[in-house]
């Protein structure tokens, strides 16, 4: 395979975008990788694809095809399927979660097979009663759509942080003594479900990200190519984790990451 070849799979919180700002670079960066196969994932299970497809559009990138944007709620309802098909589930979390699961599975707050904690308006003490019971008395498993403690997000124009699934899905492992199956990034199933999506193995990708932890970690652990850009979590400066293993390119933005694409013969 040549190297003109790679698939590029991209993050796009703190890639493409924050909130409403597109990054430096950013959608010359899509025009210029529009010929390679790529495909967007996110650990945010709350938009629905199509949602998420309006909201590049409204930004200025090029309308996605809906099957290229994974979100983590759909990699949990790929990953219930495979596990149980026709499963029965009971959701903790906002309306994007509930969508994909009942693509595959069916709604049941009495018998469910998994308690699903996403991220989102949803958890109260009735939601989290009826959860822990399913875990506790039915041997429901309890599984989270992504483990980020903490969401950074907007609200009347100022930075908030918002609870994570990680977060949310605390409760029901305090009362439950269960540990959740997770997954989103960095574990492997929600990049498996974008490979799947354009037909690529781990060693045709490289995978674009602003998370060390997560992002970077996740892709090398399967074998692909990392770029880190530090328009996210991670600034320009910032000491790079000695325990994390190092991405391939790191650079302060996706305009000198094509730069260094370009260089190195992949664009
Ligand atoms: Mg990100």
């Amino acid at each position: 395979m040549s190297e003109k070849d790679l698939a590029f799979v991209l993050d796009m919180d703190g890639v493409l975008y924050h909130g409403e700002q597109v990054l430096d670079g950013a959608v010359a960066f899509m025009e210029r990788i529009s010929a390679h196969s790529h495909v967007f994932l996110t650990n945010n299970p709350v938009l629905p694809p199509g949602r998420v497809a309006d909201r590049l559009e409204r930004l200025g990138f090029p309308r996605p095809d809906e099957r290229l944007i994974v979100t983590s709620a759909e990699a949990t309802a790929w990953w219930l399927a495979r596990e149980k098909p026709g499963f029965r589930y009971f959701a903790v979390g906002a309306n994007g979660l509930d969508a994909a699961l009942r693509e595959q599975g069916r709604a049941d707050d009495a018998n469910a097979d998994f308690v699903v904690v996403g991220e989102g308006p949803g958890l109260d003490f009735e939601s989290l009663t009826t959860g822990i019971n399913l875990v506790l008395k039915k041997d429901a498993r309890l599984v989270a759509t992504n483990p980020d403690t903490t969401v950074d997000a907007t609200r009347d124009g100022q930075h908030v942080v918002l609870p994570g699934g990680g977060a949310l899905v605390a409760p029901f492992m305090a009362a439950t003594g269960r540990q959740p199956v997770f997954i989103g990034k960095p574990g492997a199933l929600l990049y498996e479900l974008a490979m799947a999506r354009i037909g690529v193995e781990p060693n045709q990708c490289v995978m674009i990200g602003d998370r060390p932890d997560t992002d970077i970690v996740g892709a090398v652990r399967l074998g692909m190519r990392t770029g880190l850009v530090r328009t996210g979590r991670f600034a320009p400066g910032e000491e790079y984790p000695a325990d994390l293993p190092t991405p391939d390119w790191d650079v302060g933005s996706l305009r000198e990451l094509a730069d260094e694409l370009e260089a190195a013969g992949v664009l």
